[in-house]
């Protein structure tokens, strides 16, 4: 989430008076940061994760595993503690940073500094990660875990799936059937965004995951546990009327999908415009890695026919009015919207020849008059349409003592749209007063239940954005079947079973002599035969993507460029003619100066995704399915009781330490976390 501000919050009526002077100071307070900053350059690699945990109580008496609300507590005592920490420890050791969710079971850490790009600092992360989470666990109660889990099984179920228990009937900000007030962080922003989002779209947001349909369900399936007859918030009814469909897992709350916990990255680029270069580089990645990462099958208690959270979170923030969403004729309204604030990005950004405008195929409704004072201020058109579509919402969270501010020193306007269009990738540029340069967010990772997963998956994109910028990479395709490839990565088993667009030849220039699939020659530019010295580092800063020797750019339509392949064509590799974003991660990884310990380790880590790509390890969602599907307690009803969610829980806390082994799920020589950290007491 973004920073948290003190102050007071406007009611929805009031804030939506403020939104054209929040949208014109936030277009302002970027076009001050543009003027300053658009010629930066030679930032370094600077990069780092961010992780999502919940906070598990363990009940072993009435077999419960329950969400711990105490996340204030947890992170004040946290935060002491690494203050501590840090007064006694040398400054290149990196105290972990943990940060306030959605949820307030929740917890962020990120490492206390970025990593660089030295082998040494990729060597680190998994030991990073590591170490937050155990300083975390250090300091729970003894019966509380922090996993890393993407959704909760039982998150809004009838009974008790928090501790302490509340009821729903006070869910005076969300008006939930099935979630009570106090899961959601107390900080005036989170109940504010979640009323004024429920608010701005005239009703309860609505989601729907089909239901996995096992041989002793009920057909067609009418929730049984939803209150349908409830009567104490004027929302309480939609249900009813068609809200809720039969089949389907009803979700009507910001906090079933912003409760969800995720894996991100960060990377600073060397200027502007190779942060845009790598932004639209790892677009079509996005959806790749998602259905590779996945791994929430359970909701609400039940099994999902899908494998992850995204359409469930798009649909938790989704504050479009019928008329946004197409449903009445636009009348109070500016726009159609197509998707939710929350959703895959629209709009390839590079200027490099390698961006065809076909690429960019998506209806693109942005606001007219900010484009226009963009482009007059001097932008290019791609980043004013960039800038001009996230700017079409309305800021949910307006603050009386911050409405006007200094634009010349505050981006906190402009931050305001910015972090509540939260897309599959974000382009961040440097905060006011920072050392900060431009930067991408990568943002549609699933979390993984071990940190020997989560740092694989971050070695896999940081080398991968690596060979990008390296390599003249391009991975552009429509950006519409990106869109459908978003849709079938969250559907079941996608990983084994779906197939992607994928464009075919991904070389921006023809690499002269060896064919694209075989191994590298050991040149960091693809171009030149010559050998090139080895580097110590990831490098940041390469020169500007050339143009084709012959100088023509296109020499195919846009249909002939892609074409469908599975996970294991994806990652593996196709034919004679595309190499595989392993190989090609590979080929980057041969233009580094990497001693034989070093590659071993990081081989360990492409293993990981080799192996899910090709099936012979399960993703997480197929992991927690098969485990549900083959407990006793399970009926073959879709139902995951509490009991086996129970059990569930701590097979991931004991997978996580390495104390159960799973081979479907993770290598044979799969160590775990911190070996010395005891169970958890039961
Ligand atoms: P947000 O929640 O807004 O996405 P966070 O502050 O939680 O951002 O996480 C930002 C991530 O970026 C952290 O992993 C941090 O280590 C990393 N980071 C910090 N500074 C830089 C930088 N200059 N370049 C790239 N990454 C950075
Ligand atoms: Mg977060
Ligand atoms: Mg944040
Ligand atoms: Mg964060
Ligand atoms: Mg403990
Ligand atoms: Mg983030």
């Amino acid at each position: 989430m973004g920073l948290l501000y003190l102050g007071t919050p406007l009611t929805w009526d009031d804030a939506k008076k403020y939104a054209d002077h929040v949208r014109f100071h936030g277009v302002t307070q970027f076009l001050n940061t543009w003027d300053r900053l658009k010629d930066r350059q030679g930032d370094e690699l600077l990069w780092g994760d961010e992780i999502e945990y919940m906070v598990v109580s363990f009940d072993q008496t009435n077999k419960n595993a329950k969400l711990s609300l105490r996340q204030t507590e947890i992170l004040a005592k946290l935060n002491s503690i690494v203050d501590n920490i840090c007064a006694d420890c040398p400054a290149e050791v990196s105290v972990p940073t943990y940060h306030p969710e959605y949820g307030r079971y929740m917890l962020e850490s990120t490492p206390g500094s970025p990593y660089t790009g030295s082998i040494p600092d990729l060597l680190a992360v998994e030991g990073n990660m590591r170490y937050r989470r155990s300083l975390a666990r250090q300091h729970l109660k003894p019966n509380e875990v922090p996993i890393t889990f993407t959704s909760f099984p039982r998150l809004g179920v009838r009974g008790q799936f928090t501790e302490p228990y509340y009821d729903p009937s006070d869910a005076v900000s969300s008006h939930s059937l099935f979630l009570p007030e106090e899961i959601t962080n107390p900080h005036a922003r989170f109940p504010t965004l979640t009323a004024n989002i429920r608010l701005r779209r005239g009703s309860k947001v609505a989601i729907n995951l089909p239901l996995f349909i096992d041989s002793q369900t009920p057909r067609p399936f009418i929730d049984p546990t939803i209150p349908w007859d409830r009567n104490i918030y004027p929302e309480d009814s939609e249900a009813k009327n068609g809200a809720a469909l039969p089949d389907h897992i009803y979700l009507d709350a910001m906090g079933f999908g912003m409760g969800c916990c995720c894996l991100q990255l960060t990377f600073q680029a060397c200027n502007v415009s190779d942060a845009r270069r790598m932004y639209d580089g790892l677009i079509p990645v996005g959806p790749i890695l998602l259905a590779l990462t996945a791994a929430s099958p359970v909701w609400r208690g039940f099994l999902a026919d899908v494998d992850c959270r995204w359409n469930v979170i798009a649909g938790s923030v989704d504050d479009r009015t019928k008329e946004e969403r197409g449903l009445n004729p636009l009348k109070n309204d500016r726009f159609r919207i197509p998707k939710s604030r929350y959703d895959s990005v629209d709009l390839y950004i590079s200027n490099d020849w390698i961006n065809r405008p076909e690429y960019n195929d998506n209806y693109l409704p942005y606001d007219e008059s900010i484009y226009d004072r963009l482009r007059k201020h001097g932008l290019d058109d791609l980043l004013s349409k960039h800038i001009s579509h996230l700017f079409i919402r309305d800021p949910l969270v307006v603050f009386s003592e911050t409405i006007d501010q200094d634009d010349s020193t505050s981006t906190d306007h402009f931050e305001n749209i910015q972090s509540t269009n939260w897309q599959t990738l974000r382009f961040k540029p440097p905060p006011p007063n920072s050392p900060i340069g431009w930067r991408v967010e990568f943002r549609s990772m699933e979390v993984q239940m071990t940190d020997f997963e989560n740092a694989a998956f971050a070695v896999f994109v940081v080398l991968l954005s690596r060979a990008i910028l390296s390599f003249n990479l391009n991975f552009y395709i429509p950006i519409s079947k990106v869109d459908e490839n978003m849709g079938r990565a969250q559907s079941r088993d996608a990983a084994r079973s779906a197939k992607f667009y994928f464009r075919k030849d991904v070389y921006a220039v023809r690499r002269s002599g060896a064919s694209s699939s075989a191994s590298s020659s050991g040149c960091s530019s693809p171009t030149s035969d010559a050998p090139r010295k080895k580097e110590k580092k990831m490098r940041n800063c390469f020169p500007p993507l050339p143009l084709p020797e012959n100088g023509v750019l296109y020499t195919r339509p846009v249909e002939d460029e892609y074409e469908e392949m599975t996970m294991n064509e994806i990652i593996n590799g196709k034919g004679d003619y595309f190499p595989g974003l392993l190989r090609l991660v590979y080929d980057y990884l041969d233009t580094l100066d990497v001693d034989q310990e070093a590659f071993a380790t990081i081989e360990k880590y492409l293993d990981l995704i080799r192996r899910r790509a090709d099936g012979s390890l399960q993703t997480p969602a197929t992991w927690i399915r098969n485990f549900v599907r083959s407990h006793p307690d399970y009926k073959h009803d879709s139902v995951v009781s509490q009991e086996i969610n129970y059990d569930l829980m701590v097979a991931v806390d004991e997978i996580e330490r390495g104390v159960r082994r799973e081979p479907d799920l993770l290598p044979k020589d799969y160590t775990g976390g911190d070996q010395d950290k005891g169970d958890i007491g039961l």
